[in-house]
C-alpha cells in the first residue's frame, strides 16, 4: 500500500507486527540488498511478524534444531530484510520502532 504522507509521494510500504514488542509499525516495501547495505536497523519479515535478524537467527536455531548459531544466521540472510518506514521530521503520529 502506498504512504499517505504528501512527502512520501505514494512510496509503497508494509505493515507488520514486531516479534518483540507486538506492535504495529510500517515498513518499506522494498527489501533491502543485505549483501551490499547489512542488516543493521532492518527486520526480516514473514508472514506479517517482524523479526530482529538476531533474534530470527537465535529462534531458528531452536525451532530447526541447527547444530550452530552461525548456520542460523545464515538461514536468515536468505530472507528478504526490510528497513522500518519512518518519518524523520513530522513523527507524531505512526509508532517508530
Ligand atoms: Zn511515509
Amino acid at each position: 500500500m502506498p504512504c499517505n504522507r504528501p512527502d512520501c509521494d505514494g512510496q509503497l510500504i508494509v505493515f507488520a507486527v514486531r516479534e518483540d514488542t507486538g506492535r504495529t509499525v510500517p515498513y518499506d516495501a522494498e527489501p533491502v540488498d543485505v549483501d551490499h547495505v547489512g542488516s543493521t536497523g532492518c527486520h526480516v519479515l514473514i508472514e506479517g511478524k517482524a523479526w530482529n535478524p538476531v533474534r530470527l537467527a537465535e529462534h531458528f536455531q531452536v525451532v530447526f534444531e541447527l547444530p550452530s548459531i552461525d548456520r542460523a544466521h545464515q538461514l536468515v540472510r536468505e530472507y528478504q530484510h526490510h528497513r522500518p518506514h519512518l518519518h524523520l521530521t513530522t513523527n507524531t503520529e505512526g509508532e517508530r520502532p
